[in-house]
């Protein structure tokens, strides 16, 4: 057993850069954190734990990700290629002095994912894709700003929208908010997981089990590991000062996805059918949780 934690002195400055007395600051939570693990729980290293100046960064470079998203929700439209989605989310992240994080990460060639109906996640913007009438998109912005990483994507629906893709729509927005209800200090992030997973089965729906949300801050993808598929009680234990990303995959078919074998991103349904996703980053508070970037 180690006991590092019990020798750090009481008076000392707390580890999390909050400037407090330890014993005033994250002594008690330590404490928490070691029985947890002493059950045998997943639990997140302090590496994982924001101090107050990782999480005013975040916010700053957060309020650049918003603004850029909302650019995209005034400028999107039918006849637009997705390339010129692409130009909006570049210039005006530039503008506002941030960088987007996307763009040549691991050799990703664009500013923002732009992902069209059976398209999952990572579609790449193009002159040739052009917006049409009764197109659903998910537009996935993330932002770095004086080192710091934000990041959020939200649905759009092109004109006259079949009533089925819209409910889609809107079920994978309420399967992401299930997600934010559920982000209870000194729970599972498994709990959350699987009441994401609850509502999209309700409804009829898949949620992809591949891919899932992350970490985020202080870099573009943190440990841990975010599933919507998961059991209750699994994972790690979600505390505050944790950072990450709710952020499900909602799937009209089956759960099935493939990666495009000449782009080597994007990501598609296995059986062509709609897919749909919303994003948030948010914080674990001691009541709940704070949504930084939406
Ligand atoms: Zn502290």
């Amino acid at each position: 057993m180690k006991l590092t934690n019990a020798k750090l002195d009481r008076n000392a400055p707390c580890w999390c850069g909050s400037g407090r007395k330890y014993k005033q600051c994250h002594m008690a939570f330590d404490e928490k954190i070691r029985m947890a693990e002493l059950k045998g729980h997943e639990v997140p290293p302090r590496r994982l734990i924001k101090s107050p100046a990782d999480i005013e960064g975040i916010r700053e470079s957060a309020k650049i990700n918003i603004a850029v998203l909302d650019l995209v929700a005034e400028k999107i439209s039918i006849g637009m290629s997705t390339e010129e989605i692409n130009r909006i989310v570049h210039e005006k992240t530039l503008s506002m002095g941030g960088i987007p994080a996307p763009l040549n990460y691991e050799g990703f060639p664009k500013s923002v994912c732009t992902s069209l109906n059976e398209e999952v996640c990572h579609g790449i913007p193009d002159d040739s894709i052009i917006l049409k009438d009764g197109d659903i998109i998910n537009v996935d912005v993330s932002t770095i700003y004086k080192g710091y990483f934000s990041d959020s994507s939200r649905m759009f629906c092109m004109g006259n929208v079949s009533p089925e893709k819209k409910r889609l729509v809107e079920v994978a927005r309420e399967c992401m908010e299930e997600g934010i209800k559920n982000v209870i200090p000194w729970h599972f992030l498994g709990d959350m997981g699987a009441a994401v997973h609850a509502h999209a089965l309700k409804n009829g729906y898949t949620v992809v089990r591949q891919i899932g949300g992350h970490g985020c801050g202080k870099e573009f993808h943190e440990d841990p590991w975010v599933g919507y598929t998961t059991s209750p009680g699994t994972g790690m234990l979600m505390v505050p000062g944790m950072v990450f990303t709710i952020e499900p995959m909602v799937n009209m078919g089956g759960d099935a996805i493939y990666e495009d074998e000449d782009n080597g991103w994007t990501i598609r349904t296995e059986d062509g059918k709609p897919s749909a996703q919303w994003e948030v980053q948010v914080l674990v508070t001691e009541t709940g949780c704070e949504v930084l970037t939406w």
